[in-house]
Formats: structure tokens, C-alpha cells, sequence
């Protein structure tokens, strides 16, 4: 991609849904999986006479995404309406911020590359419609819902930065405790504007905006792909036109949506149904002295703290739910270095295949945490833990999923260290062969001498036994 002759420019439009309680205009439940079309109510669904209500904890939650993007603050901000006609906008107009966003001229560092931010403002989500064989149905829950948009300069040159850079801001958004940040469940959406030139050119290609990439995949794919088709135009002396796309994961390329002068006229203006708000410096305080330790101190603690190695401390960083786990487990363990093992080697590679909530039931920081101890204490090896590890997935509990292991382990001590008994001794092992009974007692006795820990007498009787009858058989 370095050798062709043109430079790549991809700027980032990223919606987040935010986990305010209610939604950003009204007390409807912000919720996404609830029955179609039962979190609605006049305000969201747009009825006549109906007044928004600005939800305060949305906004407070801008501010902290913009204190951790290094932004500044606007002192006054307002909403404005954002006109256009779609089934599942009742409606007819979004409440967005377009003059004077909430939030602008930030940036975050990623592994050392500045990338700014020109501005994070607030606006409420359409609904959703679902189109099936023959109808389309529409459901009006998400109407209302508060999203923060990102809008990032067109900073990044190639397809794994725009990835590491949502990577980057994904765990943000999560560290602040502000969404979920999942894209997979549409909670955090992405829309890239790409530009190809020539180098020789100084200024910036037209821009075509790709949507509808609903995945980390489906971003980088889509971007690889427009990268490819712009610079085949661009051998071919052809104009790339200014327009979007939308791409398509099972097609695995990108069809045109509309084209410039299709674009349609918004016929932005103030909302006059909100006043504009006063951002003060107590409220903006109130944020900063609420904000958790952000994800970049976290890493950096992990290394101090427990001694990780850097990878390490990455691996356990980056997903605040698996940082909490981390330091959940090593609370009752305390050994960062094997605790760090198992979830890296074990915990991850069951996560594959599982959804998370198994780290809050069957894989829940206090069993982790009893396993890792018994198996220090009952001396069983890492490699026949590992080999009943997904047994902690069953009810099973953790003493007797390895109470097997552990009786496996004592009879093989016993028959190996009997074998060394039985040949230092072959003059009283012919003797007990021959019927001398009393000699097992000289046995059981040399045996738990030799073994460390608790070793049950009977366990050896029977083992003894066993040897005895196969000699006379
Ligand atoms: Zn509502």
C-alpha cells in the first residue's frame, strides 16, 4: 500500500450510544433490548406539542469524554434541528448539535501519533427499521437515545490505524463507565471519509464517505477495498467523485448511496424548543473530580503495581472488565505473575467461545481465584490444571474438580515410591508374599515416611494388596 504514488487520508465519524439511564429527551428507558416499539412515549416519537427535557447525566458524560480527549469545553452550547424526512425518524428532524458543539479541538495519543479531534458533540438516535422479504417494520425504541459523535481530523493514512484508534477509544469510552462501546450491538458506530492524491499534489482529493461498517472487520475491509478502488480510478486518470458509500459485508464492497448534489439540504437551525445551556466550571470540576483512572495510568500501574511485562499489562488493560477481573482474582491469590498466567492463557482462550457474563457466573473472580490457590497447595502440575480447566464451566465445585487430579497424583506417588520400598527391601517383600501378614504395617509405614503431606494409610494398604495378589497370581 506505501509504494503507490498517492497519499491516503481517513477522517472518522464515530457515533457512541451513551448508558444514561433514560433517554436524551424524555424518561423513556434507554434500553436496547427491550420488546419493539414499548420505550416510546409523545416526546420521542415526535407528537405535536410535545416539549424535550435535556437529559443532565448526558451531559455530563460529554464532558468527561471531552476532559479525556483533552478538549475544551464550550461555555455555551446549543442544539440545533437537522432536517430531513426517513420512516424511522417520526419526526421529521433530528435534535443535534451543528453551530456549537459541546466539545472541541481535543486529541488522544495513540502508540505516540497525535490524533486530533476536532469536536464531540451530543444528538439523539433515530429508530431502527428492520427490513424483511416483503415489509419493513420500524421500531421506535432507539428514537431518542443519546449518542456522542467523534469527528476526528482526517489524520490517519491507512486502514490499521483508523483500528487501532477505535480500539483505542472503544476501552476509553469504557474506562469512563459512559458505553459499551460495542460495535458488534451497534453501540458504537463508525463512518470514515476517504480522500486519495497524488503526492505531488498539495491539495486533499474529494472525499468519499463509507457507511454501514458494523464491525472492526468490516472497517478495515471496507477501507482496504476503497483504498484499492479510488487508486485504480486514479491509475486510470478518472475523477473520483465526492459521494457516499455504503458497504456491504456479504458483497464485500461498497455501492453508491448518493451523490454529491443528491446530498440533502438539512436546513439546519436552532432548536427552539431548547434553550441554550451554560456550561459552568463547577459542573465541568464535578466531571474531572468523578473521572476514573484512565486506561493509559491503569497500564502504567500494572506495570509499577505487580510487576507485569508491558505486553502483559496490555493484554489485562485493555478491556476495563477483564482489568477489574484481573485485580478481582490476584485480591484473593495474590500473585500477580500466575494469576496474569491463567487468565491470559486459560481465560482468554475460553472467552473465544463465550460471551463475558461467564466472568461474572461460572468463571467468577472468587472461583478463578480458589483454583489457582488449591492447585498451588495441593501440588498438582500447571499442565493437569489446564487439563480440567473448562470443567470450571459446569457446577461442579472447584474442591472436587480437582479432588480427581489430586487422588490421581497420590496413587502414582505411592506406586512409584513403593517400587524403590520393594526393591530396598526384597527380603521382607518375599516374606509378606509367603503370608507373613504383619509386614504390610513395615510397608505402609516406609511409604508415608517417604511422602510429603497427608497420605491415607488405607489408599496404601490397598495399593500393597493389589502388588501382592498379582505376585501369588
Ligand atoms: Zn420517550
Amino acid at each position: 500500500m506505501n509504494k503507490t504514488p498517492y497519499d491516503v487520508n481517513i477522517g472518522l465519524e464515530i457515533h457512541a450510544r451513551l448508558k444514561t439511564r433514560s433517554k436524551l429527551f424524555c424518561r423513556c428507558e434507554n434500553r436496547f433490548d427491550a420488546e419493539p416499539n414499548t420505550l416510546t412515549c409523545p416526546i420521542c416519537l415526535g407528537l405535536p406539542g410535545a416539549l424535550p427535557v435535556l437529559n443532565k447525566k448526558a451531559i455530563e458524560f460529554a464532558i468527561k469524554l471531552g476532559l479525556a480527549c483533552n478538549c475544551s469545553i464550550s461555555e455555551i452550547t446549543h442544539f440545533d434541528r437537522k432536517n430531513y424526512f426517513y420512516p424511522d425518524l417520526p419526526k421529521g428532524f433530528q435534535i443535534t448539535q451543528y453551530e456549537n458543539p459541546i466539545c472541541r479541538n481535543g486529541f488522544l495519543v495513540v502508540s505516540g501519533r497525535k490524533i486530533k479531534i476536532q469536536q464531540i458533540h451530543l444528538e439523539e438516535d433515530a429508530g431502527k427499521s428492520i427490513h424483511t422479504n416483503r415489509v419493513t417494520l420500524l421500531d421506535f425504541n432507539r428514537c431518542g437515545v443519546p449518542l456522542v459523535e467523534i469527528v476526528t481530523e482526517p489524520i490517519f493514512s491507512n486502514p490499521d490505524e483508523v483500528i487501532e484508534f477505535l480500539l483505542h477509544l472503544k476501552r476509553l469510552l469504557q474506562y469512563l463507565d459512559i458505553s459499551d462501546g460495542n460495535m458488534e450491538e451497534g453501540s458504537l458506530r463508525c463512518d470514515a471519509n476517504i480522500s486519495l492524491k497524488p503526492k505531488s499534489f498539495s491539495e486533499m482529493g474529494e472525499k468519499v464517505e463509507v457507511k454501514n461498517m458494523n464491525s472492526f472487520k468490516s472497517v478495515k475491509k471496507a477501507l482496504e477495498y476503497e483504498i484499492v478502488r479510488q487508486t485504480l480510478l486514479l491509475n486510470e486518470h478518472r475523477n473520483i467523485n465526492q459521494e457516499t458509500r455504503y458497504w456491504s459485508q456479504e458483497q464485500r464492497r461498497t455501492f453508491l448511496m448518493r451523490r454529491k448534489e443528491d446530498t440533502p439540504d438539512y436546513r439546519y437551525f436552532p432548536e427552539p424548543d431548547l434553550p441554550a445551556l451554560k456550561i459552568d466550571t463547577e459542573l465541568i470540576d464535578a466531571c474531572r473530580s468523578e473521572m476514573p483512572e484512565s486506561p493509559d495510568d491503569r497500564f502504567r500501574r500494572f506495570r509499577s503495581e505487580y510487576g507485569l511485562t508491558s505486553e502483559n499489562a496490555e493484554l489485562l488493560t485493555r478491556d476495563k472488565l477483564i482489568a477489574d477481573y484481573f485485580e478481582a482474582v490476584n485480591s484473593h491469590v495474590e500473585d500477580s505473575d500466575l494469576v496474569c498466567r491463567w487468565i491470559v492463557n486459560e481465560v482468554f482462550r475460553i472467552l473465544k467461545h463465550n460471551t463475558r457474563d461467564i466472568l461474572s457466573n461460572k468463571l467468577n473472580a472468587r472461583r478463578l481465584a480458589e483454583f489457582i490457590c488449591q492447585v498451588k497447595t495441593k501440588n498438582i502440575s500447571p499442565n493437569q490444571a489446564k487439563s480440567v480447566f473448562d470443567q470450571l464451566l459446569s457446577d461442579r465445585q472447584v474442591k472436587s474438580i480437582l479432588s480427581d487430579v489430586e487422588s490421581k497424583n497420590k496413587t502414582d506417588q505411592i506406586s512409584m515410591v513403593l517400587d524403590k520400598i520393594i526393591n530396598d527391601n526384597s527380603r521382607e517383600w518375599r516374606r509378606l508374599i509367603q503370608g507373613e501378614k504383619k509386614l504390610l504395617n513395615f510397608f505402609i509405614g516406609r511409604v508415608i515416611r517417604k511422602l510429603p503431606g497427608y497420605i491415607d494409610p488405607v489408599q496404601v494398604r490397598s495399593e500393597l494388596s493389589r502388588r501382592v495378589d498379582k505376585e501369588k497370581s
